[in-house]
C-alpha cells in the first residue's frame, strides 16, 4: 500500500485522538485536534453508529499511525507477535515499541516519529557501533544506540536534542543526554505505553 502523503494532523482528526506526528505544533494551541474535534471531510461532524468491524479497524488504523508503520509492515509485526509467548496484543505493542525510530524519538532525540525516520536514514545514528540507516530495525536488551561524532557537532541536530531534552525517557531505556546515546535496558511492559488504545480490537481484527 501506497505511503500516506497527505496532511498527517488530518490522520488525529480521523482517529479523534491526538498521535503526536508533528512534534511541537502537537504540544501547541495550534494543534488541529484541539481547534476541531470532529472528523474531517463533508461529513465528519455526523454521527454515525460505528459497527464491531468499524472500531476494530479504527484501533488498527491508530496504532499503524501513531507508530507511522504501513498495513504490510504492521500485518507482519502482528504474525511475529502471535507467535511469541504471552498476549498477542501487548507483544504486538512491544515490537512496535522496539522499532529503532521509536527508540530515537522516546529517547528525546526527535520530536516526532517522522522526524526520527529522517535522522536515522540521513546516517545519524550507530546502533552497537556500527552505521544504520534503517528505522524499523528492532532493537534488543543491550543494545547500544550513539549519535556519530559529525552528527554530535551539527547545530541543527543539537537543536532538536535540547529542544526535547525535557521529555521524560521510559524506564527500559537509559538515555546519556551529555554523550548523546541510548542504551536498552530492557523490553518495555504494556503499562509503560501511554498510547490510548485496546489492543484486543486489533487481535480481534486479524483473528477474524
Ligand atoms: Fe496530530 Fe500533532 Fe497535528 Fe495535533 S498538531 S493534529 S497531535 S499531528
Amino acid at each position: 500500500m501506497a505511503r500516506y502523503t497527505g496532511a498527517v494532523c488530518r490522520l488525529c482528526r480521523r482517529e479523534g485522538k491526538k498521535l503526536f506526528l508533528k512534534g511541537e505544533r502537537c504540544y501547541s494551541d495550534k494543534c488541529a485536534v484541539s481547534r476541531r474535534e470532529y472528523a474531517p471531510g463533508q461529513h465528519g461532524q455526523s454521527r454515525k453508529k460505528v459497527s464491531e468491524y468499524g472500531l476494530q479497524l479504527r484501533e488498527k488504523q491508530m496504532a499503524r499511525r501513531y507508530y507511522g508503520v504501513s498495513e504490510s509492515q504492521f500485518a507482519k509485526y502482528f504474525e511475529m507477535a502471535v507467535r511469541k509467548p504471552g498476549m498477542a496484543g501487548e507483544n504486538l505493542l512491544r515490537i512496535l515499541e522496539s522499532r529503532l525510530d521509536n527508540v530515537v524519538y522516546r529517547a528525546g532525540f526527535a520530536s516526532s516519529r517522522a522526524e526520527a525516520k529522517q535522522l536515522i536514514l540521513h546516517n545519524h545514528f550507530k546502533l552497537n557501533g556500527k552505521k544504520v540507516n534503517i528505522s524499523s530495525l528492532l532493537v534488543k536488551p543491550g543494545d547500544v544506540i550513539t549519535v556519530g561524532n559529525d552528527s554530535k557537532s551539527s547545530e541543527k541536530f543539537k537543536a532538536v536534542v535540547e529542544a526535547w531534552a525535557s521529555r521524560p525517557v521510559p524506564m527500559w531505556m537509559t538515555v546519556d543526554k551529555e554523550n548523546m546515546s541510548i542504551k536498552i535496558e530492557r523490553l518495555t511492559n504494556r503499562d509503560e505505553i501511554d498510547l490510548e488504545i485496546a489492543e484486543h480490537l486489533i487481535v480481534e481484527l486479524y483473528s477474524k
